[in-house]
C-alpha cells in the first residue's frame, strides 16, 4: 500500500562497501519498504562488484551515473580529473561482464510509481553531467520536471531545493514534508565519498503517505573503507578524502 511505503533513495555509493553496508542496515532500522538509487554506484572506492551486486539483489530502479557509464563502456576519459580517470580504468577491469552488463542497461532518468524522478546529474540534459550547486542550476532542472519529487546526486553534497510559484528556494537538508503546488529537487549526497566537509555517509528516506522527507547522515567503517583502497593499490589520496569528507 502506497501509505506503507517507506523509500531509502542512495546515491553516490561510489564503490564503497563499508558506507553501503552502513546506510543499509539503518534503512533497515527504519522500515525502508523499497530502495531507489540516483547512480555512480561504482567509482572511486574498492568495492564495485559487491555493490553493482547489493544494488541489483535490493531491486531498486536505478539511474546511470557519470562513473557507471564511463566504466561501463570504453569512452574516453578527456572530461575526468586525473585521480577519477585511474579510478576509471581500474574499475573497467575491474567490473565483472554481468555487473558490466548491468550498467550499461541503466537509464539516464526514470520517473518510479508514485510520481518520483531519478536522474543523477541534471533534467534539462542528463548526459552532460552538468553540477546543481546553486539556485539557478536548480531552476533549470526543474523547468523540465514533470513529478512533485526528483531525486538527484552527482555533487555529493545533500541538498533540497523547493520551487514554488516559480521561485527556487532552499530548505534544510533534514526532515520536512512535500506541500502541494510545490516541487522538490532532492540531492541524497554522498552514501560512498561525501563532500561537504563531513565524512558521514549520506541518503534520504522518503515516505510518500505522511508526505515527509528526511535526510540522514550515518557514521561507518571509514577505516575498512581506507584499508580496501589501502590493499587494492588505488591512490593514497582517496582515503584520505573518506576521512576528510571531501
Ligand atoms: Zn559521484
Amino acid at each position: 500500500m502506497a501509505a506503507d511505503r517507506k523509500i531509502a533513495v542512495l546515491g553516490d555509493i561510489h564503490a564503497n562497501l563499508d558506507a553501503l553496508q552502513a546506510v543499509l542496515a539503518d534503512a533497515k532500522a527504519y522500515g525502508a519498504t523499497e530502495y531507489l538509487c540516483v547512480g555512480d554506484v561504482v567509482g572511486y572506492n574498492a568495492c564495485p562488484n559487491e555493490c553493482c551486486e547489493i544494488v541489483r539483489s535490493l531491486g531498486a530502479p536505478t539511474v546511470c551515473g557519470n562513473h557507471d557509464r564511463y566504466s561501463a563502456f570504453g569512452e574516453s576519459l578527456e572530461e575526468f580529473s586525473p585521480l577519477a580517470a585511474v579510478m576509471v580504468k581500474w574499475t573497467r577491469e575491474t567490473l565483472s561482464a554481468e555487473n558490466a552488463e548491468w550498467l550499461r542497461s541503466l537509464p539516464f532518468t526514470e520517473v518510479v510509481p508514485g510520481g518520483i524522478t531519478l536522474v543523477h546529474a541534471t533534467l534539462d540534459d542528463p548526459e552532460a553531467w552538468g553540477y546543481v550547486f546553486d539556485d539557478l542550476d536548480a531552476e533549470t532542472s526543474i523547468s523540465y520536471q514533470k513529478t512533485q519529487i526528483c531525486f538527484h546526486g552527482h555533487t555529493h553534497v545533500p541538498v533540497a531545493f523547493e520551487m514554488h510559484h516559480g521561485r527556487v528556494s532552499r530548505l534544510a537538508p533534514g526532515t520536512f514534508r512535500l506541500e502541494a503546488g510545490r516541487k522538490y529537487f532532492l540531492n541524497t549526497g554522498s552514501v560512498g565519498q561525501p563532500r561537504d566537509g563531513d565524512p558521514r555517509a549520506s541518503y534520504c528516506l522518503y515516505s510518500p503517505g505522511e508526505r515527509r522527507v528526511e535526510y540522514r547522515r550515518l557514521e561507518y567503517d571509514v577505516p575498512a573503507a581506507q584499508r580496501r583502497i589501502d590493499l587494492a593499490g588505488l591512490p593514497p589520496r582517496l582515503a584520505d578524502r573518506l576521512g576528510e569528507g571531501r
